[in-house]
């Protein structure tokens, strides 16, 4: 990988043709698969066959975790390309003024152009293409990260799985769209499959991509998709998975390792729009999910409301304030089911497990560091590792998302 700037007189290549999502498992070194894969730099394992990526996966994991219990065969995917349901383009201009979109090169705010990834959803990068082929033409202007000038500054593109549903957020500065209702009216025309176009508001100077206003420019202003027999609400600032082909393998993982007869009290802590503690409802007696985001937590009351699921309650707040308040209640508590992002849980939060003392407790992570770090915590405190399933949500690149069951021993 390497940050390198592009040389002065560097022309953005035309992307190459690449298999789309019918195409077979590479069974060759894949490096040739994208012209920009050492400027962009995130997919890390490019160079490796998906084979040699899922036994890289495996050693990997069995050496960070290998210690704490036995970790069983990753779960790789039948078809490892444009397994990316949520797309990110950032809007720049090159240096002859012309509209580009694509990635920040890794650890820069250099933009390299992307016109078709081998991870993107290929109907997401299609859209991205006419949006960036009509900008000059509505005479919009896009944002210069060095002026602070500009209107346009990313587009957001996530699709559904199952519903086949498209929601484009386009990233703005101000509320104000000259020639909005048009430039809606001719990228819905020539993209029918569009099912909600949003306006994110974000004037701020950050790295952050949106901002907190969203105005709805057409459709619902959200997406439904469908997991493991369920419909889903998912609103522009909730977390939705990124690989949804591998979501329902990974729901299913977790849920097995719950192992719920029915009776049970779950807690589904950093639960987002709800969707692997309604996915386990029919089986538990009640369901309690708690996330930070407020977005998120409407959406996974509206979801349960949506499935008529009647014994799962959704709250806003701190997971590691949750459960302290739990622990002080003395709420009984007998699965624990944790999804923390990447940075993993706090000391609060796993403290408060172990005053509970869950029968047992399934961590799904999307950072295998913080797994260890926190299992580490949880077995000093008295839990055992039983075992771990890496599941591969994220082909090509170097992380790797893994469930671990840890019962009371
Ligand atoms: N289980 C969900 C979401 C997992 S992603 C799914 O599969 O879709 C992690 C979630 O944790 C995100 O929704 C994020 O908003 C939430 N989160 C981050 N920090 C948190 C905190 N301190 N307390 C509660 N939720 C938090």
């Amino acid at each position: 990988m390497t940050n390198r700037p592009p040389r002065p007189h560097h022309k953005p290549r035309p992307a190459r043709q690449i298999p789309n999502s019918e195409s077979r498992i590479p069974t060759s070194p894949t490096s040739s698969l994208c012209p920009v894969a050492a400027r962009c730099g995130g997919c890390q394992l490019m160079h490796l066959t998906y084979e040699q990526q899922l036994a890289h996966k495996q050693q990997a994991m069995e050496k960070l975790l290998g210690h704490l219990c036995p970790v069983e065969p990753i779960l790789g995917m039948a078809d490892p390309a444009h397994y990316r349901g949520k797309v990110h383009a950032v809007l720049a201009e090159d240096r002859r003024g012309r509209v580009i979109s694509g990635v920040y090169a890794a650890g820069t705010h250099h933009v390299v152009p992307v016109e078709s990834c081998y991870l993107h959803d290929t109907r997401a990068d299609a859209i991205i293409r006419t949006i960036v082929e009509m900008i000059p033409r509505f005479k919009l202007r896009v944002y210069n990260e060095n002026t602070h000038r500009g209107f346009l500054r990313h587009v957001l593109i996530r699709t559904a799985n199952v519903t086949g549903q498209i929601m484009v957020v386009l990233v703005a500065t101000g509320k104000e769209f000259p020639g909005g209702k048009a430039f809606v009216a001719e990228l819905t025309r020539r993209h029918p499959e569009i099912t909600t176009v949003v306006l994110n508001v974000n004037t701020r100077e950050t790295s952050m991509v949106l901002g907190k206003t969203d105005v709805t420019l057409m459709g619902p202003g959200y997406l439904e998709d469908e997991l493991c027999g369920l419909r889903f609400r998912i609103s522009p600032q909730s977390f939705y998975q990124v690989n949804l082909r591998q979501t329902e393998r990974l729901y299913r993982t977790a849920l097995d390792l719950a192992g719920l007869t029915g009776s049970e009290t779950l807690l589904d802590a950093y639960c987002g729009t709800g969707t692997i503690g309604l996915c386990a409802a029919a089986s538990a007696r009640e369901v309690i999910g708690v996330e930070l985001n407020a977005d998120a937590v409407r959406n996974a009351k509206e979801n349960a409301r949506l499935n008529n699921v009647k014994n799962a309650r959704f709250f806003c707040d701190d997971a590691g304030r949750f459960m302290v308040q739990m622990a002080r209640e003395n709420l009984p508590l007998d699965v624990l089911m944790m999804d923390p992002p990447r940075s993993g849980s706090d000391e609060r939060f796993l403290s408060s497990a172990l005053q509970l003392q869950p029968q047992r407790i399934v961590y799904v992570s999307c950072g295998p560091d913080t797994l260890k770090r926190d299992a580490e915590y949880l077995v000093r405190g008295g839990y055992k590792a039983v075992k771990a399933i890496p599941v591969d949500m994220f082909p090509f690149t170097e992380h790797c998302e893994c469930v671990m069951l840890m019962t009371r021993s």
